[in-house]
């Protein structure tokens, strides 16, 4: 899951990076609306966090713009105390929700985990074989025991699920686990793999090397066939 936040308020913002990124989430950081607005047109985002506070180009602006662009993405929109015309037009615009600042850390996680559930359109708990995940928790049962995972595990897992057996590249990976600046090498993605893969096998799901390529995850019974 990639997440653009849009704040010029860097103690918020570095808040907001650190807590997400802690939870397995590829954050990047746009400062200003200009900023904002190039980086929705040239990467794909699962959520935008936005202050409509923003300079050069006002969170409003950048909202508007990326609806007339046609994209459905989540916005979670961060407005002042005093902000409540403003929160009323973006949600008119096609915001999915907001929180006024100052906000609780927790409490903004959990609506990340619902607005990225939603987008997905999927049911909150996915199943793979005897593995299921649980995304609104963000927890992993295998056979009804639950997986300790590691953040970047965790992301890794859910990367992997949400492609549900495909197959996933190596540069795909680091694009999804990494925000911009995050130095993550292919040699760490294949550590990452080596560890999930070793939680994951006792319960039978794989994770499969396709040489040159990348990963897909398997079900027990696609191994016995292959
Ligand atoms: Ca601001």
């Amino acid at each position: 899951m990639r997440i653009l936040i849009a704040e010029d308020d860097s103690i918020i913002a570095d808040g907001l990076c650190r807590s997400l990124r802690g939870s397995g989430y590829a954050v990047d950081r746009a400062a200003n609306g200009m900023e904002a607005d190039t980086a929705l047109v040239s990467t794909a985002y699962d959520l935008l966090i936005l202050d409509l506070g923003l300079p050069k180009l006002s969170g409003l602006e950048v909202l508007k713009r990326l609806r007339s662009r046609g994209s459905a993405l989540p916005v979670l929109i961060l407005t002042a105390m005093d902000g409540t015309e403003d929160r009323v037009r973006g949600l008119d615009l096609g915001a999915d929700d907001y929180m006024v600042k100052p906000f609780e850390l927790p409490e903004l996680e959990a609506r990340v985990r619902a607005l990225t559930r939603r987008s997905g359109g999927a049911a909150p708990t996915v199943q793979f074989g005897p593995l299921s995940y649980d995304q609104v928790g963000r927890v992993a049962l295998i056979d009804g025991e639950p997986l300790d995972l590691s953040a970047r595990e965790l992301g890794l897992l859910e990367v992997l699920l949400s492609r549900s057996g495909r197959l996933v590249s190596k540069d795909q990976l680091v694009d999804q686990l990494c925000g911009w600046g995050e130095e993550v090498s292919h040699n760490a993605i294949e550590v990452y793999v080596h560890r999930l893969r070793k939680k994951l096998e006792p319960g039978g799901v794989r994770i499969a090397t396709v040489r040159g390529l990348g990963y897909c995850l398997e079900k027990p019974q696609e191994n016995r066939s292959a």
